[in-house]
């Protein structure tokens, strides 16, 4: 046989196959090719595009086999496709998750931003016994050096080696300023460093100063922060060593500015440079399309109680609402809703923790603390999002 005939029977081949299981007439199946190709999710399959990933699915008649966007297969024919919201929704039409792109785990994204959170988790848990190495590192959350490098690089702004020394002056301020009766020296190590000598060498540069003084000046951390605009007005977004500490929405950029310093009263305020303006769009994104996630580590600053409410807060889906006192059940507090309210108001993480998604049990919208018109918006634009389907075609 030659390469000749070998093609023609293989065409042949794949054209019985086609036909035989499915039942639709020629003009149907045209129709069907047509919109799909008409459907701007498409663009998004033929793209491979992984920015699409967890916006919707789409599953293969032929194969009976649902994917994700990035999926590497080989790419199906239009009429065969069909697009889905969620996995379960292509599981409830019969279809079988891909066993190559495995499109009911975590997209790449979501699942990156996990392991960056981790990373950091380790970076700071390793406190006194100073920083683990990159390859240590990267073996504990299970990637390769250089792929753990990158992605902690594009989440945080820092390489990890920054972050752990960022982490080590953020401690050894504090112990300098919290505790004043441990001596400099065992403040030096108990932040990690490995001999003093070495630390004073460094201590003009992460301290600004020598230890002595800068206890007798009082602790202080460092906090980025820079001043944009979205849809919802101004947007002051802040981030500490271990993650974005603030997202504040307002009218004007000097209330958003003081009230940074009025809830982080004894930091050191900083501009942020060019590379944090990138992370500010990716806050901004977010903030437009809430639906999307965050994938940034958090630095959430709060009494317990008011942790478990932002906990609770944080799996109320976009779209949904519930009530103050919903959410005092769902934390076992059933009686606190007054105290449930207040944790709400007190939230600095506008957006991230979904404070605007609580209501009063008859479903007014009460207050906001950033204005309850802004609550008002963002609810109606998360309502009106048909969830993952709309935002896919804004994408696509
Ligand atoms: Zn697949």
């Amino acid at each position: 046989m030659n390469l000749n005939t070998l093609h023609r029977s293989a065409n042949a081949l794949a054209q019985s196959f086609v036909a035989m299981p499915s039942r639709a007439t020629p003009s149907a199946k045209a129709a069907q090719a047509a919109a799909t190709q008409a459907d701007p999710r498409w663009a998004a399959v033929v793209a491979r595009s992984a920015a699409a990933d967890g916006r919707f699915w789409y599953s293969v008649q032929t194969t009976g086999v649902y994917c994700r966007p990035s999926c590497a297969a080989r790419a199906p024919r239009p009429e065969n496709v069909r697009f889905h919201a969620s996995c379960a929704e292509a599981e409830a039409a019969g279809f079988r998750p891909c066993q190559r792109c495995r499109p009911q785990q975590p997209t790449a994204l979501s699942h990156h931003a996990a392991l960056v959170t981790e990373a950091c988790r380790l970076i700071e848990s390793a406190a006194a016994n100073g920083a683990p190495t990159l390859g240590a590192l990267a073996a504990q959350v299970g990637l390769s050096a250089s792929h753990l490098h990158r992605i902690f690089k594009q989440a945080t702004g820092l390489t990890p080696k920054a972050y752990a020394a960022a982490q080590r002056a953020q401690r050894l301020r504090s112990a300098l300023g919290e505790q004043p009766t441990a001596s400099v020296t065992d403040a030096i190590y108990g932040a990690g460093y490995q001999s003093s000598s070495r630390f004073y060498e460094q201590s003009a540069q992460v301290l600004g100063m020598t230890p002595s003084h800068y206890r007798a000046g009082g602790a202080a951390q460092d906090i980025r922060f820079a001043i944009g605009q979205c849809s919802l007005g101004a947007i002051l977004v802040a981030q500490s060593a271990r993650g974005i500490c603030a997202i504040l929405l307002g009218d004007d950029a000097d209330t958003l500015a003081r009230d940074l310093q009025d809830r982080f009263a004894h930091a050191n305020l900083i501009g942020g440079d060019a590379a944090f303006e990138t992370l500010v769009a990716q806050v901004v994104a977010f903030v437009e399309a809430p639906g999307l996630g965050l994938h940034l580590p958090l630095d959430v600053r709060g009494t317990a109680f008011q942790q478990r409410v932002w906990q609770a807060l944080q799996t109320i889906p976009a779209g949904q609402t519930a009530s103050y006192a919903e959410v005092a059940q769902r934390i076992g507090a059933p009686t606190a809703v007054r105290a449930v309210a207040q944790a709400c108001a007190a939230n600095a993480l506008a957006v991230a923790i979904p404070c605007h998604r609580v209501v009063k049990s008859d479903g007014a919208l009460s207050g906001y603390r950033w204005g309850v018109e802004r609550k008002r918006a963002l609810l109606t634009r998360e309502s009106a999002t048909e969830p993952a389907q709309q935002r896919a075609e804004k994408v696509a």
